[in-house]
């Protein structure tokens, strides 16, 4: 399929619904080229709310008030150990920067988890942290790191988060993550306060040059108490067509049918699995910590059992002809 700009610009605006059906239908193919008809599960294991960051959009930032909590060692090794027994062979820890969480802390839990699991994957999505950190992390045993880029225009950047926080930086610790030996996962709000077409074509310019292993999208949901919280959310059909586009466009990229899709439409990830998807990520937090971790409104899942919700989304993911095989789900060199 020819994906020059100027395609990829009708792509997204289009609404001939045969364009539409054929960028979904090349992308699943594409998809099943390299992987088969397969989505890998990973489980989200939340492990913190604390944030010293202030990001706009996000609902655990730093100056809204809400209940805060941390897992401890225990309890996230307990989350592991029921996402073992159901079959998920990817942990991803993931938490607002909160600085109880040590590169000491975080490596004694990684090297814990690897020892009792090491047929399993760990993934870390902690925010920014310095080039030795991330080292550190990776010689603890982690395999992978989620860091959104959020988007690839700087102005842009500028607009969703406090002058605290740089996009040189972010772009930076994507680089250094790559450099240790990390397999990268950026990504990007669809429909984020300030977005327009123009730093969306830079967002997936970005993918295209990055090549990232994994690559999060979903929609803007607007979160209770920051300042974007009476803006609109983004759209679930424009989130699908990125989605397919960027699997067309990086064939082998690890690409999750994201939570926020689910929760803005009842079949949001199967949706975005008939696009070109082939991960998602279930939740694993302890039931009474769920709804905490917040960070935009309505969160889909928070209540329902890991046991409840692995075999929910199995049995989502079968109906519409794709296997959930027990597997780490690793990038295909
Ligand atoms: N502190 C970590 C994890 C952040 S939460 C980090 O900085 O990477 C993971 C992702 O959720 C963010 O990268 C962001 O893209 C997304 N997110 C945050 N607020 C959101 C909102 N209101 N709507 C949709 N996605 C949101």
């Amino acid at each position: 399929m020819n994906l020059s700009l100027s395609n990829i610009e009708h792509l997204l605006t289009t609404s001939d619904p045969t364009a539409i059906d054929g960028l979904f239908a090349e992308a699943c193919r594409v998809r099943d080229e390299v992987y088969g008809r397969k989505v890998f599960m990973r489980g989200l294991i939340e492990i913190t709310n604390h944030c010293k960051n202030n990001c706009l959009y996000c609902g655990i930032r730093r100056e809204v008030s809400t209940q805060r909590y941390r897992l401890t060692k225990e309890q996230i090794l307990d989350c592991c150990r029921i996402g073992n027994q159901l079959g998920f062979r990817t942990f991803v820890l993931q938490g607002g920067e909160d600085g109880w969480f040590t590169d000491d802390v975080m490596c004694d839990i990684v090297k814990t988890i690897k020892k009792e699991f090491p047929h399993c994957a760990v993934t870390l999505s902690l925010g920014e942290r310095g080039k030795a950190s991330f080292q550190r992390l990776f010689d603890a045993g982690a395999d992978r790191y989620l860091l959104r880029h959020e988007t690839a225009d700087a102005a842009h950047y500028a607009y969703l988060h406090p002058n605290e926080m740089s996009f040189e930086h972010r772009m930076q610790c994507l680089r250094d993550l790559r450099e240790i030996g990390f397999q990268v996962g950026a990504g990007f709000m669809v429909g984020s306060p300030g977005q327009t077409l123009e730093t969306l074509i830079k967002d997936l310019q970005f993918i295209q040059d990055f090549r990232p292993e994994m690559v999060g999208i979903g929609p803007f949901i607007p979160a209770a108490g920051t300042p974007f919280e009476s803006r609109q959310a983004g759209s679930v059909e424009l989130t699908l067509r990125l989605l397919a586009i960027i699997r067309i466009l990086h064939p082998r990229v690890l690409l999750p049918a994201t939570t926020a899709l689910g929760t803005l439409h009842p079949n949001g990830r199967e949706r975005a699995v008939m696009a070109g998807a082939n991960v998602v990520m279930p939740n694993l937090s302890p039931q009474d910590t769920r709804a905490l971790y917040s960070i935009y409104n309505n969160k889909l899942s928070t209540g329902s059992e890991a046991a409840e919700s692995a075999a929910d989304i199995r049995l989502r993911m079968k109906a519409i002809g794709m296997e959930t095989p027990v597997d780490r789900g690793d990038f295909a060199y």
